[in-house]
């Protein structure tokens, strides 16, 4: 998409073909390409024929051209695209070598995520970069992004495989658009009369329905959908806590059998974990919770005075467990 933003030292504007000249600087450079996806350019024109290529109205890609206010010189490119897979945008840019090391690509992707979530709900970030760039994963810490797992990929033409590490950032959404999000700033609010206790990764919580009594949920901190999306140490801890929560709600509720299930559709894309004690008979045929139809029927909801009972005694098992 076109865009024109100001920041404190950048303007960030449409990129054109009549930039070429300025543009083969940095993408006929071998420092800057060293570790690109796209082989190094060796003339102008085709950094020409490049631009010329691109589509500036995708909705789904802000590739923009960054200039230096101070002497009005384009010095470097980049933006986000769109990667619906793993419902994050992905950060890329090109900066001349002689520009590096003043933060400017954190002040370009920071204006431009700024822009972007007024347009799109952005629910992260992210960033995969050869692991022998210090530089880029410097940018990404700076951007508030962490550590996810290390990958690879290869250059367009093949050439080059490079060990690669990819980082994240998770962004909170509006209660529009998550509820779960909603509801952990509701608890946060004190305004969540389930809420049963905070751990470190997420959120106790009992079931607003107790057709099977003691139904508790975790709500992960982190706005995102699959474990995969998380650092090693947080999903750990994450699944850590899972077990201790359902273990409390195995020793407070005495079931016959847990049901555990890592859930998230719809408006409810953010990983919480649905935590059932299940016992002999209850459903009119074995099989899972979501086959009963009066599960979400007023008449499972708790009374105030049942439902301090029931948090009551699932904290008292926490308590023994932590
Ligand atoms: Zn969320």
């Amino acid at each position: 998409m076109k865009v024109y933003i100001e920041t404190e030292h950048l303007i960030l504007r449409p990129l054109e073909p009549d930039d070429a000249e300025a543009a083969f600087r940095w993408c006929g450079d071998p420092a800057v390409n060293r570790y690109m996806i796209y082989p190094l350019y060796h003339r102008a024109e085709d950094v020409r024929t490049w631009l010329e290529s691109r589509n500036p109205d995708d909705p789904d890609s802000y590739d923009e051209g960054i200039v230096l206010k101070e002497t009005g010189e384009l010095i470097g490119s980049g933006g986000l695209h769109r990667v619906p897979e793993r419902n994050a945008w992905e950060i890329g840019y090109n900066l001349r070598a002689d520009q590096w090391g003043h933060g400017y690509a954190v002040e370009m992707l920071n204006a431009l995520i700024e822009h972007i979530r007024k347009e799109h709900p952005v629910e992260a970030i992210d960033g995969i970069f050869a692991a022998a760039n210090h530089k880029s994963q410097r940018v990404m810490e700076k951007m508030g992004m962490s550590f996810v797992r290390d990958t690879s990929f290869d250059r367009l033409d093949g050439s080059e495989t490079f060990p690669a590490k990819y980082y994240r950032r998770n962004f909170t959404q509006p209660a529009d658009r998550c509820l779960v999000c909603g509801r952990i700033e509701e608890t946060l609010r004190g305004e969540n009369p389930y809420f049963v206790r905070e751990l470190e990764t997420g959120y106790v919580v009992l079931g607003d329905y107790q057709r099977f009594e003691g139904y508790t949920l975790l709500l992960c901190k982190e706005h995102a959908t699959e474990l995969s999306q998380l650092t090693p140490e947080f999903r750990a801890a994450f699944l850590r806590d899972m077990a201790v929560t359902a273990e409390a709600v195995e020793n407070a509720f005495r079931p016959d059998k847990m049901n555990y299930e890592l859930l998230g559709v719809g408006k409810c894309r953010h990983m919480h974990w649905h935590l059932f004690p299940r016992r002999q008979g209850d459903t009119p045929k074995p099989g899972p919770v979501w086959r009963v139809t009066d599960m979400n029927d007023e008449c499972w909801r708790p009374s105030p005075e049942k439902l301090e009972e029931l948090k009551q005694k699932l904290n008292r098992e926490l308590d023994k467990l932590l």
